[in-house]
């Protein structure tokens, strides 16, 4: 089940009674492509929807209405609510719904009254930060990212330098089988001019001298 919770209240104390209500209704495992929304309700009052599904397939895309934080929320109505929608799901239409399980049929609040022990919590609300703060965590969060880079590139500059002094190493060896080998060869040498540009050969001057043909 994926819950995309645009409210403030508790999305895992949310999904605890979703799962509760729809050991009811659904099989092991109908619920794990189940998608849920929620989100504020527009007059404050608890609502929702479902697409229809079949009793063999529900199908739950379900949109959760609920009040805002510091409204009283009804668990009992909320889970009769879900209760209600994972019916959609299986395919029920309202005229099969007048029953304490999917209708406001009296005793429908004793059937869910299990869900008052469920407490649906609000999210915490992040730290307000001020002008100051907010300046000061980005300075942190730049010199974090800026030591993060160095240390990236300070290992990927270690492996090009074994890399270049172990390929210069290399070539010198074969340069000079080459040319001790066979005194008559007739093969060229290929030209050792390096494509890089002259700024890069005079960095790595400093630190390894290019061999050179001498000859
Ligand atoms: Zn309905």
């Amino acid at each position: 089940m994926r819950i995309a919770n645009a409210t403030h209240w508790n999305t895992k104390d949310l999904s605890r009674l979703i799962y509760r209500v729809a050991q009811d209704e659904l099989d092991r495992g109908q619920l794990r492509y189940a998608r849920v929304k929620v989100e504020y309700a527009r007059g404050g009052h608890l609502g929702g929807n479902c697409t229809y599904g079949t009793m063999l397939q529900p199908h739950v895309r379900m949109t959760l209405r609920l009040p805002r934080p510091g409204k009283q929320m009804d668990v009992v109505s909320l889970a009769k609510i879900i209760a209600h929608e994972l019916g959609h799901s299986k395919g029920i239409k309202h005229a099969d719904m007048h029953n304490v399980r999917y209708g406001w049929v009296e005793g429908w609040r004793e059937r869910y009254a299990y869900a008052a022990e469920f407490a649906i919590g609000v999210k915490p609300s992040p730290a307000k930060l001020s002008p100051e703060e907010k300046l000061a965590k980005r300075r942190t969060e730049a010199v974090a990212k800026a030591q993060k880079m160095v240390r990236k590139w300070t290992t990927a500059h270690k492996r090009a330098d074994t890399m270049l002094r172990k390929w210069r190493g290399r070539l010198r060896a074969a340069e000079k089988r080459a040319t001790s080998a066979s005194p008559h060869t007739t093969q060229p040498l290929p030209s050792t001019n390096d494509p890089r540009p002259a700024t890069m050969l005079e960095a790595d001057n400093r630190e390894d001298r290019i061999p050179s043909l001498a000859s």
